[in-house]
């Protein structure tokens, strides 16, 4: 039969030497205080050399533990230091908690648990302790994890920008294509951004030379970063950045038109979108346009065309096309396609790289929506840091060593 003292060191998962001498359980106050000593006095081992050393002296400890029901439990013990005669005077390891914590850590391991799924202030009014020292847990966690992360797969990468606060800080993502997960993230979104992730890739054992491809905006900074760091890997602009600026350039051939004429009245979302998505009222529209010769309509079809483009895997093919494309629109006598056409002809390489790459930001557009609502759910994150800490824990995959005992 176990007595009580058995019962909570069992199910503490103490092993020898450690024991709980005394459990003291007060209903007023809520809480449940265990004891902890070691059974025998004699020798402990330096935490450095675990060479067997004298006791120098012990010292009176307290952790939080996980409640009991209702109960919040401290576990007390008087921690012997060593006195190595190559080290000196140590507190000696022992198994429930980490050194400097005042938390156990199986605590700490269900706190982890609950950040990922909670907002942080949530959890820190749940378990009953101030939210900053839940963050001294989180960061320690991510960055440990984050240490062991290895990089030396990373072919393929991407790179965006998103907006930490308010939009007033941004903070610049990078991530690997093939794993849709995030290897970097960090403030700013300058061309350092990049030469810090080459020195992050290069501590996580990644070589500048396997990175093969990256899939970025048409931004000087990223463009330039990428050339200066990573000059033998191809950059690919992203595609959907590309259409999205041709996009605009077709809106504003409508609203330079519509000055002149009602028929564009109402029909701004009309050109934004492919033949095949608009509505039966929209195609009756689209076809009532096209019996008008409208300088919209040829703008859109510039357009058509160069999503066509997007379509071609055969590389020259795909050169012919986009070659033909702005033979067009630079002959189209509208002032935004020409434009346009001088837009891809400055990322002339960058554009065509996606025949053969096939990469885009699409993995990256789905992990900033992710981002996005930790940032909801975050109000308070305070600082960067804490906010790069979320991101990590959530996009990063990160390979946590938690206990599910003391053992
Ligand atoms: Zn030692």
């Amino acid at each position: 039969m176990f007595n009580q003292i058995d019962l909570f060191t069992s199910a503490l998962g103490l092993q020898k030497p450690w024991t709980v001498t005394d459990v003291s359980f007060d209903i007023a106050e809520n809480r449940l205080d265990i004891y902890i000593a070691r059974t025998k006095r004699s020798k402990v081992n330096c935490p450095v050399c675990g060479k067997e050393c004298t006791v120098h002296d012990s010292k009176d400890r307290t952790w939080r533990h996980l409640n009991f029901f209702q109960y919040k439990a401290f576990i007390h013990c008087k921690i012997p230091r060593c006195n190595c005669i190559d080290h000196g005077v140590k507190q000696i390891d022992v198994p429930w908690t980490r050194e400097g914590s005042g938390f156990t850590l199986l605590f700490e391991a269900f706190v982890m648990m609950l950040v990922r799924s909670m907002p942080v202030n949530a959890v820190a009014n749940m378990i009953g302790i101030y939210s900053d020292r839940l963050w001294r847990i989180i960061d320690h966690y991510v960055a440990v994890a984050y240490e062991s992360i290895d990089f030396s797969n990373v072919t393929n990468i991407g790179v965006d920008e998103t907006s930490s606060k308010r939009c007033h800080n941004y903070i610049t993502l990078f991530v690997d294509l093939d794993e849709s997960k995030v290897l970097f993230a960090t403030e700013g979104k300058d061309a350092s951004t990049i030469k810090s992730f080459k020195n992050t890739l290069e501590k996580h054992d990644g070589t500048v030379s396997s990175i093969k491809n990256i899939s970025c905006d048409m931004s000087p900074a990223f463009i330039s970063g990428a050339k200066t760091n990573f000059p033998n890997a191809n950059i690919t602009f992203d595609k959907f950045h590309v259409i999205k600026r041709i996009n605009e350039l077709v809106d504003q051939v409508r609203r330079e038109e519509s000055r002149e004429s009602d028929l564009l009245k109402g029909t701004r979302y009309l050109w934004l979108k492919n033949p095949e998505n608009l509505t039966v009222k929209q195609s009756e529209q689209m076809t009532s346009l096209s019996k008008s010769k409208i300088k919209t309509l040829r703008a859109y079809n510039i357009k058509l065309s160069l999503q066509e483009f997007y379509e071609i895997t055969d590389y020259e093919a795909a050169a012919v096309h986009l070659k033909k494309w702005f033979y067009w629109a630079t002959h189209s006598k509208l002032k935004p396609m020409i434009d346009a056409a001088y837009f891809v002809k400055r990322h002339w390489d960058g554009v065509l790289r996606y025949t053969t790459s096939r990469i885009t930001n699409g993995v990256l557009e789905g992990i900033n929506s992710i981002v996005q609502s930790v940032k909801r759910r975050a109000r308070g994150y305070g600082t960067i840091k804490h906010f790069i800490s979320m991101v990590y824990l959530v996009c990063a995959d990160l390979q946590f060593n938690l206990p599910i005992a003391f053992a």
